[in-house]
């Protein structure tokens, strides 16, 4: 089996092997995310708001590169929008009626009332709509990385499952009625495209209908429309899947790809949901084939979710040793003396200058043995003894201590960049 991220032909780096089983299903990702410097939290920034150290911050920019290349592929362009909109625009969106007891209170400034954005679609709206639309246009598909905020009490806060600041991969599609199921079905191929990539297994689908009360929005026909649309999808693609009430959003059913973390409790990154609602509200339109104006169906979906309880999910799964495309350092350099160092950072820069993230592991750290102990989960362990220091070369040794051999220095740095490359479909 192909692990994820690497191209078959390739050498194969398989999970953590220095980790027993046992450890790595114990894995929390509260605990190794801290071990491992990948992120942490400080009282006087408040609780669930986590930060991201620099080997963390890696892992998102590589995921963040990986999601923008594979959105833009597939047709999206991606836009930048602020994090705080006008009370009025969630009124307008639902929200305010809705979603209220989820958002930050107002700031009052100037005589007016500003929210932290309880989500991106608004904006995304405000950006279709910011001129006429034409049929040709169709599906206009819209991808933003930004910031969503949530007003979680403090209770129920730890690590990056439960945060109030997210960073949230989100889309919308904004297209013809007749198009939404196919845009609902490769949304869900991106989706089924990148958990390949990250090692994600999904635990089931689900179809996440409204449940009771006022939280939903009461048109009875607009849901039976949308759910319609979401079920022929599923059926289409021979997709088993259960159905859940109460776990819709407000304005309209979902399918949610549902993941479970170490401790088996389930949860979900990735989601696709048709709503016929929005649109209508704000008074979308886009001319017709015959010139009259009509309205476009709005599909919401994430392929990988919101960055922190992503980066969570691949760290529990992973137990910290990331497919080589994520890896914070991909390759180290291990020079066997000092006689070697000097060749070692040479290679070290040759590596950072061709995109790779790779560090030097000097001799003065301790006996070779101990330096590759130290750096159990970097994928790529290059060696520079004597003989390959002056052959040009460096032997390679892989993290679950399958050995490469000898390769010489001109043709690794290329070899060890398509290594360390996502696969994008
Ligand atoms: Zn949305």
């Amino acid at each position: 089996m192909q692990t994820p991220g690497e191209r078959p032909g390739f050498p194969r780096i398989r999970g953590p092997f220095a980790l027993s089983l046992k450890e790595a299903t114990m894995n929390d990702h509260r605990k190794l995310g801290r071990e491992l410097q990948l992120f942490d939290t400080d009282p006087l920034i408040g609780s669930g708001l986590p930060y991201l150290l620099p080997a963390g911050a890696a892992v998102r920019k590589a995921i963040e590169d990986y999601v923008h290349e594979l959105e833009r592929r597939h047709g999206y362009q991606h836009v930048n929008s602020p994090v705080l909109g006008k009370r009025e625009l969630y009124e307008r969106s639902g929200h305010w009626a809705h979603y209220s007891d989820d958002m930050f209170p107002p700031m009052e400034v100037g005589g007016e009332q500003f929210v932290l954005r309880p989500s991106l679609c608004p904006h995304h709206v405000l950006i279709y709509r910011s001129r006429q639309r034409s049929h040709r246009e169709l599906p206009l598909r819209v991808a933003e990385l930004g910031g969503m905020y949530r007003c979680e009490l403090s209770g129920v806060l730890g690590g990056l499952t439960r945060v109030r600041a997210i960073h949230l991969n989100d889309g919308h599609v904004f297209c013809a009625p007749e198009q939404a199921a196919e845009e609902v079905s490769r949304s869900l191929d991106l989706i089924e495209a990148a958990h390949a990539q990250l090692g994600i297994r999904a635990r089931r689908y689900r179809l996440s209908l409204r449940g009771d009360g006022g939280k939903y929005v009461d048109d009875p026909q607009m849901w039976a429309r949308s759910e319609q649309i979401l079920r022929e999808v599923l059926e289409a693609r021979g997709q088993e899947y259960d159905e859940e009430k109460g776990e819709s959003a407000f304005y309209g059913p979902k399918i949610d790809i549902q993941i479970a973390d170490a401790a088996e409790r389930e949860t979900s990154i990735s989601t696709v949901q048709v709503d016929l609602y929005m649109p209508g509200r704000f008074e979308l339109s886009y001319i017709g084939p015959d010139q009259q104006p009509r309205r476009p169906v709005m599909v919401h979906r994430s392929v990988v979710g919101g960055m922190e309880r992503l980066l969570s999910h691949l760290i529990e799964v992973h137990a910290g040793a990331f497919p080589a495309w994520l890896a914070p350092v991909q390759a180290v350099v291990l020079p066997v003396s000092d006689t070697e160092a000097e060749a070692g950072q040479a290679l070290v820069r040759r590596c950072v200058e061709a995109g790779l993230r790779a560090e030097l592991a000097h001799p003065d750290r301790g006996s070779l043995g101990a330096r590759v102990r130290q750096h159990r989960l970097v994928p790529y362990q290059l060696v520079i003894g004597p003989r390959e220091a002056a052959s040009h070369e460096a032997a390679v040794r892989l993290r679950d201590g399958g050995q490469v051999g000898a390769v010489p220095i001109e043709h690794l740095v290329n070899q060890l960049a398509g290594w360390c490359s996502p696969v994008l479909a």
